[in-house]
């Protein structure tokens, strides 16, 4: 029992699971199922509608992961996050993507992690940053940081001054499903934020400043209608919590990392594969997030999405590192896929920014 309790508190890498290894996840991908053809591939599936190769449209999103170190440790997270991972974006990587902020014809700017507060040059970062005129300037907190030490205490004024647009993940409403996949506590704590937030302003009707919060099922299943979750967490967060929040983005799990030893482990690897394949929707395809984001990893290096980021998958194309980075040539590029991409695509679609297809 204390050896579970202790597995659970650490990342793949820390355990030295093989799924830590991304040619381990990619093979488990390609294998079984897919190599023989009970189920078609992604590329497959998307040339039957003369979507492959999949090609980006107009950059829009630079989204940057400033490090893997978290404080929590989730039992579905795909960046395999953790305390005791050390991967984090240093000052000269972040000042070569100011450079390119400056630079871009991309009005969105996503930070994300790990838990980006917890690298040490998170706020200079985000004073620079803001100072190029990014239309929507988006941070991932999860929020428990925010209660996690006296230093991040002021975190909602400290977003409030840079005018940072706030998204947090908040899998229920109820204790018991957060806590689940989140970890004993983290719902407490989420409430504790959220009403920290509100105060300052984030999340009110009429407030500019934006607070959304991001669905993700807590098992091996689809998320449900994004519209009608959006009102059940409105009410219940209201109701129990006088809890304001914009926006719920529901978010389907990606086959890969920890969701990816959760589904094995739980014997559950085919049928999900199967509810992602039967689920596909050839209409999510035109707006899957890879074809209007870049993802910048902590060492610098260009991805299509975080997803490929954590598969190691890095861009097809001779620009590969933020330090000759070149907006042009990059938007040549063919997308990498697999078949963890039916996780993009099943259903209303998933993005970071929640469902792209009704
Ligand atoms: S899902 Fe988010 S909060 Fe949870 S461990 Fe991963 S990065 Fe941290
Ligand atoms: S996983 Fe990444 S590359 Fe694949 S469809 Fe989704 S956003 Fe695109």
């Amino acid at each position: 029992m204390l050896k579970e309790k202790k597995k659970k508190q650490e990342s793949l890498h820390k355990r030295h699971s093989d799924l830590a290894m991304a040619n381990k996840q990619l093979e488990k991908l390609s294998n079984g199922i897919f190599a023989s053809g009970e189920l078609p591939t992604f590329s497959e599936k998307i040339k039957e509608t003369d979507q492959f190769p999949l090609r980006p449209n107009k950059l829009e999103i630079l989204q940057i992961n400033v490090g893997y170190m978290c404080n929590q440790v989730c039992e579905h997270c795909h960046v395999d996050a953790g305390p005791d991972r050390k991967e984090i974006m240093t000052r000269e990587t972040m000042e070569q993507c100011l450079e390119v902020i400056r630079n871009t014809g991309a009005h969105t700017l996503d930070l994300t992690g790990g838990a980006p507060e917890m690298n040490p040059d998170f706020r200079w970062f985000v004073d620079e940053a803001s100072k190029a005129g990014i239309k929507d300037f988006i941070v991932r907190s999860n929020l428990t940081i925010i209660r996690a030490n006296k230093k991040y205490y002021d975190l909602p004024e400290f977003f409030k001054s840079h005018n940072v647009h706030v998204v947090s993940s908040m899998p229920h409403w109820t204790r018991g499903k957060t806590d689940k996949q989140r970890g004993e506590g983290v719902f407490d704590l989420s409430i504790k934020a959220l009403q920290e937030l509100n105060a300052v302003g984030y999340g009110m009707p009429e407030s500019d400043l934006r607070l959304d919060l991001v669905y993700n099922p807590s098992g091996a299943f689809l998320p449900g209608d994004q519209a009608s979750m959006e009102k059940d967490f409105k009410k219940a967060l209201l109701e129990d919590f006088g809890i304001h929040f914009h926006n719920l983005f529901a978010i389907t799990n990606l086959p890969i990392s920890r969701f990816l030893d959760y589904l094995i482990a739980s014997e559950n690897y085919e049928d999900y594969m199967y509810s992602l394949v039967e689920a596909y929707n050839p209409a999510a395809v035109k707006n899957v997030m890879c074809r209007n984001t870049i993802s910048i990893s902590w060492d610098g290096y260009l991805y299509d999405c975080d997803f490929n980021q954590m598969l190691e998958l890095k861009v097809a194309s001779k620009i590969q590192h933020i330090s000759e980075y070149n907006e042009d040539i990059l938007n040549n590029r063919k997308i990498i896929i697999s078949q963890h991409c039916y996780g993009c695509t099943a259903g209303a679609g998933s993005s970071c920014q929640g469902a792209v297809a009704n």
